[in-house]
């Protein structure tokens, strides 16, 4: 009997649980097809994420080659087809990808494709730490309360040890596709090796300041594990060892980084249990508002048009870099839902397109927590007001003079606001309107909108 074992996304040949697989079972079938299914980015403005995709796939086949296995990379449409083909009898392959750009990519339509074809498949976890039904509450539901999931949950993490498997034994168990890899992508994405060593270098230097730096706006001082994980580059049971090795050298600040760690594990979980809350409010009570589709309003916001610096600083990092600060995407998707009171579902597609860390869970919890539909979301009337919250987390305006440079020499004080300091601007050669744009909203007036609706519903 052939199998087939899927790689999609889980791009690294340390601690990968397919490959343990593969070696455990090697004398229960003949040969053993590796599949990488490649992802397709049709749309408008998926350029940078695409070749990121693109590149980290590169790098992960390179390093594949060095250990004589060579994948057969096709596409996602030619799966099943593929599998007649090679007389392949049964799948195997990772049940808990989030980051797939795609919903066609993601497990119920793989799933549902290889029945089309009578191919049984067997799901492994891969990409997250717990399996969702090792995480149900008494009643046998998910936990709908992140405080309740981690009081439950936390204690459950552990050190692990490696998996165990010799690539070798992989390579002379997988047929080789012999196909051609380029080097189209050299400057993009990133390598296994890499990711490890950044990890090591953030767990060495900079995990010890985390509460404090999570919050700096100029640069990133965070982690950005959520590329890692993205693309399955780390095993998050390494992750988790590491910082659990690493504990006790500073307590406060470790718990504070596993906190987020499990934030992405309770998302997952209520993701893969509910996961038509893709498309609708969590919330029933909150699936009948009438949200705006004001298109102009929207690209504005896409654009970082909005006249609000910090919203549009935060707009540019984005469409620039393909990453944003985890406070600035509070505040964008806030101000999209509640400010321009737009569908939470159009903020979160274009993040899609454009986050290189782009995680399904992730973001439509992180965009129903923001517009109030979500399980243990921001209560509506803790509305955020973007002046203060560019006051409060860039005081110095460094973060905006970074993704809007025509502010480089207007003082702090004259950017939280912009509107309000129209003489000062003009002084600096900064005419509203024109060289920069006016506030698209009034937030007060936008805020009464709000608490109107969600109270009457
Ligand atoms: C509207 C909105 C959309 C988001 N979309 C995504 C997304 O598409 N992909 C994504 O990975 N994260 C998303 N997040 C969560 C969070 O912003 C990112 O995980 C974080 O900014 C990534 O940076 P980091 O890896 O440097 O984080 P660190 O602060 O270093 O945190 C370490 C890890 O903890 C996890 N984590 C941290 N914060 C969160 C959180 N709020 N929710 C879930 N997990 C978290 C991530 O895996 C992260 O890599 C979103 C948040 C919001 C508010």
């Amino acid at each position: 009997m052939n199998i087939g074992v899927i790689l999609n996304r889980v791009f690294r040949i340390n601690n990968n649980p397919l490959f343990e697989y593969i070696n455990q079972q090697k004398d229960a079938f003949d040969k053993c097809y590796l599949i990488i299914p490649k992802e397709t980015f049709e749309e408008k403005g998926t350029d940078k994420k695409a070749n990121y995709y693109y590149g980290t796939l590169e790098k992960f086949l390179h390093k594949l080659k060095e250990h004589h296995i060579e994948p057969y990379v096709i596409d996602y449409s030619e799966l099943g087809m593929f599998c007649t083909e090679h007389d392949i009898k049964e799948i195997v392959m990772a049940g808990d990808i989030m980051s797939y750009h795609q919903e066609r990519y993601d497990i119920r339509h793989l799933k549902q494709a290889f029945k089309n074809h009578d191919i049984p498949v067997i799901t492994i976890n891969v990409n997250h730490y717990f399996k969702p039904s090792n995480t149900m509450n008494q009643q046998g539901q998910p936990y709908k309360v992140f405080t309740s999931f981690y009081k439950a949950h936390r204690s459950k993490l552990r050190q692990h040890s490696s998996y165990q498997y010799h690539l070798s034994d992989i390579a002379n168990k997988c047929s080789q596709s012999q196909q051609t890899i380029t080097n189209d992508y050299h400057h993009d994405g990133q390598s296994e090796d890499q990711a490890l060593n950044n990890w090591k270098d953030y767990l060495n230097h900079s995990i010890q300041n985390y509460k404090k730096d999570r919050e700096y706006l100029p640069e990133v001082l965070t982690s950005q594990l959520s590329i890692v994980l993205a693309y399955g580059l780390i095993d998050i049971k390494q992750i988790i060892t590491d910082l659990l090795e690493g504990y006790e050298e500073n307590e406060n600040n470790y718990e504070s980084f596993i906190r987020e760690v499990m934030f992405r594990e309770f998302y997952y979980v209520l993701m893969a249990q509910y996961p038509h809350i893709a498309h609708e409010a969590f919330n029933e009570k909150y699936r009948t508002i009438q949200w705006s589709y004001n298109k102009e309003e929207f690209n504005r916001w896409c654009e970082g048009k909005t006249g609000f610096p910090i919203i549009d600083a935060a707009m540019n990092e984005l469409n620039e870099t393909g990453f944003m600060h985890n406070r600035m995407r509070m505040v964008v998707s806030q101000f999209l839902t509640k400010d321009l009171f737009i569908d939470w579902a159009w903020g979160e597609d274009y993040f899609r397109k454009k986050l290189i860390d782009y995680d399904a869970a992730s973001n439509v919890h992180g965009w129903q927590w923001s517009a109030s539909t979500g399980t243990d979301a921001v209560p509506y009337f803790r509305m955020f007001n973007p002046t203060r919250q560019s006051e409060r987390f860039d005081k110095d305006a460094l973060y905006i003079k970074k993704y809007i440079p025509i502010f480089d020499n207007v003082p702090a004080k004259f950017l939280h606001h912009p509107f309000q300091h129209q003489t000062q601007l003009v002084k600096k050669g900064i005419q509203l309107g024109k060289d920069y744009p006016e506030p698209i909203v009034d937030h007060k007036v936008a805020r009464e909108h709000v608490m109107t609706i969600f109270k009457n519903i």
